[in-house]
């Protein structure tokens, strides 16, 4: 099928885009790698009446280290977060996620703020800045705000983002000394969306767990942290037995809907399994 017929404008600055999106407020939609718009429309599941393409306006793009945290641009194409340097050094949860997000073809175009504008419950980035607390940045007419991710994935395919606005950037604080991340999924084909995944981060110093942050995705309309098994960890000794006591905590954490690939009953399964190799891995770390 083709989507059906639409105007397109390239703004080539964020005010443009901006003004182009307040001007045609529901009836626009942001452009960016394309990757799961254009299939929409062409499935006629979207059809926006005017499309704004972002990719050429480059203050959206790119990575940049501060001292406080590592900003990562709207625009950043997938490719370049799995294959940059300074990712790898400074959020090497989202370099191990990356391998993960879609097959080459698709990381080639897709984008970072389109991933998280998307929300998909069950994609990799999402959960990433949930689990290593990042905070969205988003223009408006008025200027810019800054959304927690805690408060920006609303639920499925929504997010705090009014019509209007434009997701410029995500800020991703600078890890601290003895923390230290892990990533898993289970996924029926490599590069599918996943069945469970789990992004984690937290301290192991002294080997003891603290400040854990363990973010699911793939098992709720949204990505989703896992409170009493946080709370459970925090204090422990970093070793199998404190997270097999406390994985228990999922029962109350979790509520799986069932899908197409897993009933609610094997998705909790899986979770655990997955958990208890992500944080397995983290404990492994410190030793
Ligand atoms: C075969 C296939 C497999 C895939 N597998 C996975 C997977 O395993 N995991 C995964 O996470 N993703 C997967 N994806 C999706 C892929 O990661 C997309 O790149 C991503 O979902 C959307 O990014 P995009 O840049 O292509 O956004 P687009 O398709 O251009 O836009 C997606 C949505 O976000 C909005 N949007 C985009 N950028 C902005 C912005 N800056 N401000 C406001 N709104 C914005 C658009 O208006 C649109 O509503 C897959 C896609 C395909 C085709």
């Amino acid at each position: 099928m083709k989507a059906p017929r639409f105007a397109y404008a390239r703004p080539a600055t964020i005010a443009e885009a901006l003004a182009l999106l307040d001007k045609h407020k529901e009836d626009a939609r942001v452009l960016a790698g394309g990757q799961s718009l254009v299939p929409m429309m062409n499935f006629r599941v979207a059809a926006p009446k005017v499309l704004v393409d972002i990719n050429r306006i480059p203050a959206l793009a790119g990575i940049k280290i501060t001292k406080s945290h590592v900003r990562i641009g709207a625009l950043t194409r997938h490719v370049h977060l799995e294959r940059s340097v300074e990712i790898a050094d400074y959020l090497p949860l989202v370099s191990a996620a990356m391998p993960q997000v879609a097959h080459a073809a698709v990381r080639s175009r897709g984008t970072f703020g389109g991933s998280c504008a998307l929300a998909d419950p069950a994609a990799e980035l999402p959960a990433c800045a949930l689990a290593l607390g990042a905070t969205f940045v988003v223009a408006g007419k008025k200027g810019e705000r800054r959304v927690e991710a805690e408060d920006f994935f609303k639920g499925l395919y929504a997010t705090a983002l009014k019509p209007n606005e434009l997701l410029v950037a995500a800020e991703f604080p600078r890890a601290k000394p003895g923390y230290v991340s892990a990533f898993g999924e289970l996924a029926r084909r490599h590069g599918d969306y996943a069945m469970v995944g789990v992004a984690a981060h937290g301290s192991t110093k002294g080997g003891k767990f603290a400040d854990m942050r363990i973010a699911f995705f793939g098992v709720a309309d949204r990505p989703l942290r896992a409170a009493r098994l946080e709370r459970a960890l925090e204090g422990q000794p970093a070793a199998k037995k404190s997270i097999e006591a406390a994985v228990a905590q999922l029962d109350d954490d979790l509520d799986p809907r069932a899908d197409l690939h897993a009933s609610a009953a094997t998705k909790l399964h899986l979770a655990k399994v997955l958990v208890r190799r992500v944080i397995g891995s983290m404990e492994a770390a410190t030793a």
